[in-house]
């Protein structure tokens, strides 16, 4: 398991097979990207590295970044297929940065458009975005600096890419490079068919002498093939990664009921951002009820929901207001939040795509990060009934059932298997994994207690089904079973029969778990349909007969294993200063109006809490923190971190391999003392401005504490007296501790550090 040093340096985190061949008939060489690679590189590795650290702060590439970025660079076309969380977005950031051209990104979502945007310019990097809805004078704003080559990437969505206005417009700036995002929406091999995708073949006629780089994070070889081939890619550089994620523990554990188990998991990790995946919206709305009324802050999202209420929910998500979503497949690609620690499947995902891509926002920071999923094989007949369903619907019945269904037994044989899920997973995708034990999934970790015997209870069940005449679904055959009072089992007489009562005392959903597993197994027929009903087949008798034993799969009730990555990541942090740090960031992200990783990433900020530098210089060495980001954050954080550790007695400068330099405390206190001795004497910013050299949004957060903490007769000096009165009205409605509701009440008129004084100051009354 790979994990950040202190020094800021990172190991792979991905076995890379480096380059191969899109079909058999491209070939591609394995060592250089470019044509011509001896000499004239138009950027040697040290550029490109010169250009990650000081947008982004990172001081090394990731498997497979520089070939792509090689790739671009060179202009030869390109299918990058990596990880989610690989890092594909620096492969088409870096390029344009280092050439100071304009490339253009086609992304299938304005939210992930936006969201992509937002960040970029948070780095100090020239990015815009262009699509349906946008206001006019923004979109002439837009071409006005695309034409004066001002931006380096322009993102738009494929729907736009090839209307003839914009067509004009890219060509009067002669663009040089497309990425074309989520490539695998191109084909219908894929799991993500998306029709307007289709157009983007149409973009080399268009423009015949910029180089087109696809990237996707779940391609299987004939996706692969079908991607280039619709794109018309000329002898593309074919770069995969390896489809392995390391950080993640899966587990797959027989469901006995989805939403107390949810809850268990969710109780294990309070505070941290967590997915909960479910078949259908009902279950999502029912699940995130649930949740909520367990005092979890969650929500549920789903595709039904308005347009409104969607970006709302993503919304308060992206800003840590909520912890948990509760959500269909619709919830995903627009999703950012790199810190998810833990993706739950309270069923099972109709695809291993499916459930690669779901589980992929896991831990997309590196860090160690949980996948669960409560597998009962009743799930793959709900999507059996519900593929039917949609197909029946469609043009070509047969053409999207036939894959759909092949799609779907992959999934189920993976959920049945008992072998190691990241070995399975990546077999599933064409790469084999060498480690014998991958200490990271329920199956190498010992977890699954195992098959028992279970042929004396298939044989009850069994022979009930035949004494009732095979005419029964599930729940009728366990009423008998179990010696159930009900009207049917009395109309039919069936509590009459010596097979009523036969499991009596046995817990109804361990036995209707036990049933699934019998069809899964082969050895009871199910009929489909919407009533379905259980029958006997061959195999069935065999298994009465006493000739062919049945083994079932039982829930461990407890004892999921901390893995040690989990326990390192944490190492040599204090979790009280990393919540400081996080709360520091929630709070700049609302004043900004930013979802919270627009500021910095939990990697950085663990990173930071393990360091703790004291200086601009140390903060630089921390990963995630550049140039742009360090100038306009990086004394907020300085101070914070100060502060916290001169109040916890901890050590500043502790970053490995460089000795503690210096206490906490000299730093703060000199500009912080001055600073309080003026507030005591009813300065005004202004005025302490001049005599100590801090930001005002530093100073802002002395006089906070300063009014918390000393609480003086009155704010006047700092907030006119009709803001004070506005305030505590607004805050009477507002949720405690929550400033963005006092703000919104307020019209966006109040700065966000006037409303923090006025609470501040009643708060210590
Ligand atoms: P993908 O699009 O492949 O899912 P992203 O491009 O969103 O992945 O990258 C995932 C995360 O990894 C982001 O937070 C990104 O900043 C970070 N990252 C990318 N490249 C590097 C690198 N070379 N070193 C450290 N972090 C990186
Ligand atoms: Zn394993």
């Amino acid at each position: 398991m790979p994990m950040p040093d202190s020094n800021g340096t990172q190991s792979a985190p991905h076995a890379c097979t480096a380059v191969t061949p899109a079909s058999n008939a491209t070939s591609v060489r394995t060592s250089a990207v470019s044509p011509e690679q001896e000499g004239a590189a138009p950027a040697d590795r040290d550029a490109i590295v010169g250009v990650v650290q000081r947008y982004w702060g990172y001081s090394t590439l990731r498997p497979l970044q520089e070939q792509a970025i090689h790739a671009s660079l060179w202009q030869r076309d390109s299918l990058v297929v990596l990880p989610t969380g690989g890092g594909k977005s620096l492969c088409y950031q870096v390029p344009p940065a280092l050439l100071e051209a304009t490339d253009v990104v086609v992304s299938p979502l304005i939210s992930l458009m936006k969201d992509q945007v937002d960040g970029l310019r948070a780095c100090g990097y020239a990015a815009a975005a262009l699509y349906s809805g946008m206001a006019y004078p923004d979109v002439r704003a837009v071409e006005a600096q695309l034409l004066a080559g001002q931006l380096r990437l322009l993102f738009v969505a494929p729907e736009r890419l090839l209307t003839p206005r914009f067509i004009e417009l890219l060509q009067r700036t002669r663009v040089r490079a497309f990425a074309i995002d989520e490539a695998h929406c191109i084909s219908h091999w894929g799991h993500d068919f998306r029709p307007e995708y289709r157009q983007l073949a149409r973009l080399k006629d268009s423009f015949p002498t910029a180089s087109l780089h696809a990237f996707t994070a779940t391609a299987t070889e004939r996706v692969r093939a079908d991607i280039v081939a619709q794109l018309g890619l000329r002898d593309p550089a074919v770069l995969v990664g390896g489809f392995d994620r390391p950080n993640l523990i899966y587990r797959i554990v027989p469901r006995i009921d989805a939403e107390d188990q949810a809850l268990e998991v969710i109780r294990r990790r309070p505070g941290q951002a967590i997915i909960v995946y479910t078949i259908s919206r009902k279950d999502a709305e029912s699940m995130a009820a649930w949740l909520k009324q367990h005092g979890v802050r969650a929500a549920y999202y789903h595709a039904g929901m308005d347009a409104e209420l969607r970006r709302k929910t993503q919304e308060q998500f992206a800003s840590e207001d909520l912890d948990v979503i509760a959500a269909t497949v619709a919830f995903g690609m627009g999703i950012d939040r790199s810190d998810v620690r833990c993706v739950i499947h309270a069923a099972m995902p109709k695809s291993i795509e499916h459930y690669q891509q779901e589980t992929g926002r896991a831990g997309r920071d590196g860090l160690p990060a949980e996948c669960i999923l409560f597998y009962s094989a009743a799930d793959a007949m709900r999507w059996e009934s519900l593929l039917q369903r949609s197909a029946a619907e469609s043009d070509s019945p047969e053409d999207t059932i036939t894959p759909a269904l092949e799609l779907l037994s992959h999934m189920r044989r993976l959920c049945g298997s008992m072998r190691c899920r990241h070995r399975a997973l990546s077999s599933y995708f064409g790469q084999e994994l060498e480690a014998a034990n991958c200490g990271a999934c329920d199956v190498c970790l010992e977890e699954v207690d195992g098959l028992v015997d279970g042929t004396v209870t298939a044989q009850k069940v069994l022979s009930c089904v035949a004494r009732t005449g095979e005419r029964f679904g599930i729940e009728h055959i366990c009423d008998v079973l179990l010696g159930a009072q009900s009207d049917r089992v009395r109309k039919w007489n069936h509590d009459q029969l010596s097979t009523y009562g036969l499991l009596k005392g046995t817990n109804r959903r361990d036995l209707n778990n036990v049933v699934y597993q019998l069809v899964d197994l082969g050895v009871l027929a199910r009929t489909p349909g919407d009533r379905p009903v259980l029958q006997l087949n061959d195999l069935s008798w065999e298994v009465m007969r006493g000739r062919r034993p049945v083994q079932i799969k039982q829930v461990k009730e407890s004892g999921l294993k901390t893995t040690v990555a989990e326990a390192e990541s944490w190492e040599g942090i204090d979790r009280g200063l990393f919540d400081a740090l996080r709360d520091l960031r929630r709070q700049i992200a609302d004043e900004r109006g930013v979802p919270a990783f627009v500021i910095f990433g939990d990697v950085t900020l663990r990173d930071m809490a393990r360091a703790r530098p004291a200086s601009r210089e140390a903060m630089l060495n921390v990963r995630g923190v550049g140039q742009k980001k360090l100038e306009d954050l990086g004394e907020r954080f300085l101070d914070r971190m100060a502060s916290y550790c001169a109040a916890h007695d901890l050590d500043l400068d502790v970053a490995a391999g460089t000795r503690p330099r210096r206490k906490a405390g000299a730093r703060v206190s000199d500009a912080k003392r001055v600073a309080f001795e003026m507030f005591a004497a009813g300065k005004s910013f202004d005025e302490i401005g001049a005599a100590i050299d801090r930001r005002p949004g530093t100073l802002a957060e002395y006089l906070e504490e300063f009014l918390a903490t000393n609480r003086p007769e009155s704010i006047d000096p700092w907030v006119d007296r009709s803001i004070q009165a506005q305030v505590l009205e607004a805050a009477r409605y507002a949720p405690e501790g929550r400033l963005k509701p006092i703000f919104q009440a307020l019209g966006g008129r109040v700065p966000y550090e006037q409303i923090r004084f006025v609470i501040a100051w009643h708060g210590a009354a």
